[in-house]
């Protein structure tokens, strides 16, 4: 590598003599016999290092290098002092001027060649390293810029210390000031909501098998509010380059040494309430603020395998409005949907918070009883035939108007795999209540072997 030498000598001879070595070496060289003459051409175009001779007439070796400090520009470049004195009280004021060595008259070549090598050496590195620095504090300030704009954090786990470290955007999830953020394992999980402790507990520990994991769970803050973060962590296995005292031993994951748990951490609290809301309306019958066909079909389903499971009762209500065409002719569509919205709230009043009312179609409800046997069901279904046909849907023209509906009962029994058979049993009920003449219950449970399949009016 070229490097540009300026050098500084009143004395002709002395400064041919180091051109003459220097030049030999490739250097590229500025000589000047005068302090001002150099000072002028190193603002011009600074070198990268420069060779001062003290003694000179005029300003003297020491006034040109507190020039050369004094200008933000120069005083980077490194200044190396020479003179024919040796004694010690000039070289110690030649280092307080802000030099950084000594060459003495006369010169020895190897020692000329030696520490100006050196210095540009130095110098190379210095500047190198002061340039990866830059460069390290601006990807670390994009680091941060961008892990807040995705709420996106990171920790690390230092399995030997037993310690986590969090970044900046990991504490702001976490709601927490950074001095105040627990760093040890169990005051860590007691920040996880109760509900989820185990699971992340089990989680960290699965690490062992350096499978990493990938996982979602609640935290709560501070001041209480609730968040849900999405975990990801892998095992990284560190190079031999790696400092030990930094990353020793793993106590908790023995056959990983020399391993740290390094992780991610994202705020999807946001993105999680959308989610919600879009389930809930995909869940909810938007008229009547029930369940929807398929929400009402999914779960019935579930509670079909948890019986198949576990043993139990079910029994399903099918409703269907009595003449309800009748009601839109007569007062009008709206009129109509008001009486859909009365039916579902007088249902809502009389069933328990584990039954389900479902929308299955137009003026068609489904109602599904857990644990619940079909006598019980039959009761249950009398007073709602009752509590309907006593319901009045209040009409904008300050008149109201009254409606029935007709019940069909069934109760799940060995042979029924899925949901269908009950729903369809329940259906054929109805059927059997509209035959009779409407406003009651009919059934294809049975309850007294002697009254089997029989219709009974509400
Ligand atoms: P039945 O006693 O035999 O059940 O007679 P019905 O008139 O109730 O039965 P039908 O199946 O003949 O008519 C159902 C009517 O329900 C027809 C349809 O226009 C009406 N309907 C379906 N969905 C809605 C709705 O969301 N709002 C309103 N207002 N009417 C609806
Ligand atoms: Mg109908
Ligand atoms: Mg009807």
């Amino acid at each position: 590598m070229i490097s540009n030498i300026l050098l500084v000598d009143d004395e002709a001879a002395a400064l041919k003599l180091l051109a003459d070595i220097l030049s030999d070496e490739g250097y590229r060289l500025r000589p000047f016999n005068n302090g001002e003459l150099a000072l002028r051409s190193m603002a011009a175009v600074p070198p990268e290092l420069i060779l001062l001779d003290i003694h000179m007439p005029g300003m003297d070796g020491f006034e040109v290098c507190r020039r050369i400090k004094a200008n933000p520009q120069l005083r980077e470049i490194p200044v190396i002092f020479i003179s024919a004195a040796t004694e010690l009280e000039e070289k110690v004021r030649a280092f307080q001027a802000g030099g950084v060595d000594y060459i003495t008259k006369p010169f020895q070549k190897e020692e000329v060649l030696a520490r100006v090598k050196t210095h540009v050496t130095l110098n190379h590195s210095l500047k190198e390293m002061k340039r990866i620095a830059e460069e390290l504090l601006k990807s670390e300030a994009n680091l941060k810029i961008a892990q807040a704009i995705a709420h996106l954090g990171h920790w690390e786990w230092d399995a030997h210390a037993e310690q986590f470290s969090w970044s900046e955007e990991a504490y702001r999830i976490f709601g927490f000031e950074p001095q105040n953020f627990p760093q040890d394992y169990d005051t860590f999980l007691r920040i996880v909501h109760a509900d989820d402790r185990e699971r992340v507990a089990d989680s960290l520990k699965r690490l062992q098998s350096g499978s990493g994991f990938d996982i979602e769970y609640r935290i709560v803050l501070p001041d209480g509010e609730v968040r849900i973060v999405h975990c990801k962590s892998q095992l990284i296995k560190l190079g031999d380059d790696q400092k030990p005292k930094i990353f020793g031993t793993v106590q908790y994951f023995p056959q990983h040494d020399q391993a740290t748990v390094l992780g991610i951490i994202q705020d999807i609290t946001e993105h999680k309430k959308l989610e919600w809301r879009l389930e809930q309306l995909a869940n909810t019958d938007a008229l009547t603020g029930c369940a929807s066909r398929r929400h009402f079909l999914e779960t019935a389903e579930q509670e079909i395998l948890r019986i198949h499971r576990y043993g139990g009762e079910l029994s399903v209500l099918a409703l269907d409005l009595d003449h309800f065409k009748a009601i839109n002719d007569e007062y009008g569509h709206h009129a109509g949907d008001l009486t859909l919205k009365k039916l579902v709230e007088v249902c809502r009043g009389l069933v328990r918070e584990v039954d389900m009312i479902g929308r299955l179609g137009g003026e068609e409800f489904a109602i599904l009883l857990p644990a619940t046997s079909c006598a019980r069901a039959f009761e249950v279904a009398k007073r709602m035939c009752n509590a309907v046909a006593a319901a009045e849907v209040p009409l904008p023209s300050q008149t109201s108007l009254r409606f029935t509906t007709s019940i069909g009962i069934a109760s799940f029994s060995e042979g029924d795999t899925c949901i269908d058979g009950v729903l369809s049993r329940a259906d054929k009920a109805l059927y059997e209540a509209k035959k009779q003449g409407r406003n009651r219950v009919a059934r294809s449970c049975i309850i007294d072997p002697l009254v089997a399949n029989a219709a009974f009016s509400a």
